[in-house]
């Protein structure tokens, strides 16, 4: 006996963040036995996360509304009957079979599904420049789970550089919870009368994001925190800690412009580029993928119910494409009502009814991002301000220079993980996958026939020759290997296997 549990379920969901307490319930709902496991201590995902444990709410008025939305969403999922167990992370996937490991446990449970939903969500899309690892320079994410989560101010004057419609929330959040933000950087242009009047046409069934949207703009107005549009991020100065951020013009492909620099003193940089999904337990999985980097670069194929090309999993949220809590939550819906289809407890005709509306629903949320693209769409300046000594792979320190080195020898991604160990580290290639991806596009004809990584996913702004969505997948990841979060080998080992003598202690 290896100690192993073993467990089967009728639904397993994979992260408690809008999508999966969504799913998770209404899936309940229709009879299925559901398990949710999220690796955090708290559910609620990135939005609606609540407060770690140990913190006490006295001041409901304080926490804001995403706390609230967040515990409505926790109650509903507990009240269909579905079982909630945290601080337990999925670290390998191989059809509907999920290896899992519970905090504290010593050793893995196996779990085998009817289907499996994988909603793990995404993470900060890592951008590295020169200062990018000294401590002060912080992810928004970082900063928002600090705030969020421990309500601690990540510093005491902070920069703030990025984009996309977060980039305006993050500031005005962050001010609004008390930080002193001096300065908010957006890389995209400002917007202009052509795309305000199209926003305002998709903003028809988007009137929360708009009006969102314009909060977050006030804020930022009434606080007097200039927010400077077409201006990056070039370098962060300090010996010991960030001390100043270096800042430029940005031209359309957001590639900083000769002497435009400027220069600020802070104690803190916080960069927000957009995010990239969490792939790996859907592509551990062996799901089929695509690319488009203003959703994040890879992202999973589904169909009309979320299912992708692997039989019985299903995926949903921000791990499938960035688009926000509210796709999240529609895509969820669909995912729940295509499982319970597939599985008996509703009828085709039935979960097609009661898809309807969120399919409308979704179809404008897509006219709403689309009519964003122009001043939002990811340019490919954004992976060229690294320069030859700028550490690119931080968990095994790798720099620019000795990847370049290596793309000598190989442009296969997995030789070159094996040739520098970018990528091999505790965070798998999370943070330094997309830069490699993007400067071996730049080497490897992409760049003759895509313009480059970036360029070919770059609907908004030309018509670009592209590499198939399977091609640039190929290049930006790879291959994955589990156990995808990092884990004891005693948790991982089997005890039954007969000790050959091959490993001898000294
Ligand atoms: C850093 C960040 C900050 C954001 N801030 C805002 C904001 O201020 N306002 C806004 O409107 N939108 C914000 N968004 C977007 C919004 O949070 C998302 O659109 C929304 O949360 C997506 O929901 P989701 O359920 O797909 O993923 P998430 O909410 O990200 O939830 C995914 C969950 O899956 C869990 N998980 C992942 N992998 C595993 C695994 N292997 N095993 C177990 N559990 C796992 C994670 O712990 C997480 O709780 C932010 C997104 C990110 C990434």
């Amino acid at each position: 006996m290896n100690g192993r549990r073993e467990e089967e379920v009728g639904l397993l969901v994979v992260g408690g963040g809008p999508a999966g307490l969504v799913a998770a319930e209404l899936a309940a709902r229709h009879g299925l036995t559901v398990l949710l496991v999220d690796e955090r201590a708290t559910f609620g995902g990135q939005i609606y996360r609540q407060p770690g444990p140990g913190f006490v709410v006295r001041d409901p008025r304080r926490v804001g509304r995403d706390y609230w939305a967040g515990v409505a969403l926790v109650e509903a999922a507990r009240g269909a009957g579905v079982e909630l167990r945290a601080r337990t992370a999925v670290l390998s996937l191989r059809g509907t079979t999920a290896v899992c490991l519970t905090e504290g446990d010593e050793h893995v449970t196996l779990l085998r599904a009817r289907r499996v939903l994988v909603a793990p969500g995404a993470s900060d899309r890592p951008v590295p420049f020169p200062g990018w690892t000294l401590p002060g320079v912080v992810t928004a994410g970082g900063a928002q789970a600090l705030v969020k989560a421990s309500r601690v101010a990540p510093g005491t004057r902070v920069a703030f550089a990025g984009s996309g419609p977060l980039a305006l929330a993050f500031p005005a959040q962050l001010r609004h919870l008390g930080v002193n933000v001096v300065l908010a950087l957006e890389a995209g242009p400002a917007p202009r009368a052509p795309t305000v009047a199209r926003l305002v046409v998709a903003g028809w069934g988007n009137a929360a994001l708009l009006r969102d949207a314009l909060t977050y703009r006030a804020r930022l107005l009434g606080a007097r925190v200039p927010l400077r549009y077409g201006r990056i991020v070039v370098r962060a100065e300090g010996e010991d800690r960030v001390e100043a951020v270096v800042h430029a013009a940005a031209d359309a492909d957001w590639r900083a412009i000769p002497d435009s620099e400027e220069r600020l003193e802070v104690d803190t940089l916080c960069v927000g580029y957009g995010f990239v999904p969490s792939t790996e337990l859907l592509r551990l999985a062996g799901c089929q993928f695509g690319y488009d980097e203003n959703l994040g670069g890879l992202v999973v194929e589904v169909d009309a119910w979320q299912r992708t090309n692997v039989e019985g999993v299903l995926a949903a949220g921000d791990g499938t494409g960035v688009r926000g809590a509210l796709v999240a939550m529609a895509q969820a819906r669909l995912a729940a009502l295509g499982a319970a289809a597939d599985l008996g407890a509703v009828s085709r005709a039935r979960a097609a009814r009661l898809a309807r509306p969120v399919r409308r629903q979704l179809a404008a949320k897509e006219r709403f991002r689309r009519a964003l693209l122009p001043l939002y769409a990811v340019g490919p300046g954004i992976y060229e301000l690294a320069t030859p000594e700028t550490v690119v792979c931080r968990c095994e320190e790798v720099t620019l220079a000795r990847l370049e080195e290596a793309m000598e020898a190989t442009v296969d991604t997995d030789a070159l993980k094996s040739y520098t160990r970018a990528g091999m580290g505790l965070c798998q290639g999370r943070s330094c996958q997309p830069q490699i991806g993007a400067v071996l596009a730049r080497r490897t004809g992409a760049a003759s026939e895509a313009g480059s990584l970036l360029d070919g996913a770059n609907e908004a702004r030309r018509p670009v020759p592209r590499l198939s969505g399977g091609q640039l997948a190929a290049l930006a990841g790879t291959t994955p290997r589990p156990p995808v979060r990092p884990a004891a080998i005693g948790v991982l080992a089997d005890d039954t296997v007969p000790d050959r003598g091959l490993f001898v202690g000294g």
